[in-house]
């Protein structure tokens, strides 16, 4: 089954078309990649999916409900969604612990009470090996292990997906090879579906069961890994 399906999508910024008539679906369970250069409409494909951009037409399914669909009306809101989004830079709250952070989705969710929410954020924490962290200050910890956080919480509130964007491309270049590995390691252990933004083919290659290659707002291609890198 499918567990997104996007058709037709459509963004436009004024006269800018971000995004243009595009349709994507991801299987349950399976990892794919947006792949293509800067400026070709990834990200707002990404944050129209998760609701903190509204399309300017299409619909959007997660699931099987009907989250987005401008022309009737239909705008959930990202809370409502059933979705956890890792963003480029971190962005975990410097303020909060590490616990505080991954605990913040459930709170907005009204997911659990106080006892129930613990024990999910701890679970979720040892997932990615940081529950040892738990009442740290986010900034106490490497770029690595923010990230980490960050990932915990897209996950804490056991989404049906989630979606990276470009989460590795303000790390160094080893940093960016170990993470490469955890969220590989992460989404087969998991099988959690996955839409994985970047503009690096290594990454895409590496981490995807599929990739759609994006070009000026549409998808131009879209392949198991291996056809396309013989076929460039
Ligand atoms: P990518 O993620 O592939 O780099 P984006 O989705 O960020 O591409 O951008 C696609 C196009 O939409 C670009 O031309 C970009 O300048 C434009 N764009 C993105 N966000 C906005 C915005 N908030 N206002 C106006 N134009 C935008
Ligand atoms: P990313 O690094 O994710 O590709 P950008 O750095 O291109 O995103 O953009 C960062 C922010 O600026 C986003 O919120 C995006 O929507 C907005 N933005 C991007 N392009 C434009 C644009 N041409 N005009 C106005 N806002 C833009």
């Amino acid at each position: 089954s499918q567990m997104l399906r996007v058709e037709g999508l459509t963004k436009r910024y004024g006269y800018t078309v971000a995004v243009d008539d595009l349709s994507v679906s991801i299987g349950e369970g399976e990892f794919k990649s947006l792949l293509g250069p800067s400026g070709c409409g990834k990200t707002t494909t990404l944050r129209c999916i998760a609701g903190i951009e509204k399309a300017s037409g299409g619909r959007i399914y997660i699931n099987d409900e009907l989250v987005s669909a401008p022309d009737e009306g239909v705008h959930v809101k990202p809370e409502n969604r059933d979705i956890g989004m890792v963003f480029q830079s971190y962005a975990i709250w410097p303020h909060m612990t590490v616990a505080e952070n991954v605990a913040f989705p459930l709170k907005v969710r009204g997911i659990g009470d106080a006892a129930e929410r613990e024990e999910r954020v701890l679970e979720t924490l040892e997932m990615v090996g940081l529950a040892e962290y738990r009442d740290s200050m986010a900034t106490e910890l490497s770029g690595g292990q923010q990230q980490r956080v960050a990932i915990s919480r897209a996950l804490v509130i056991e989404p049906s997906i989630l979606l990276f964007d470009e989460p590795l491309s303000n790390l160094d270049a080893k940093l960016r090879r170990e993470m490469r590995e955890e969220i590989h390691e992460l989404s087969d252990e998991l099988d959690i579906t996955t839409l994985y933004v970047t503009h690096s083919q290594d990454e895409a290659m590496f981490l995807s069961d599929t990739i759609a290659l994006m070009d000026n707002g549409r998808i131009v291609e879209e392949g198991a890994p291996e056809p396309l890198h013989t076929d460039p």
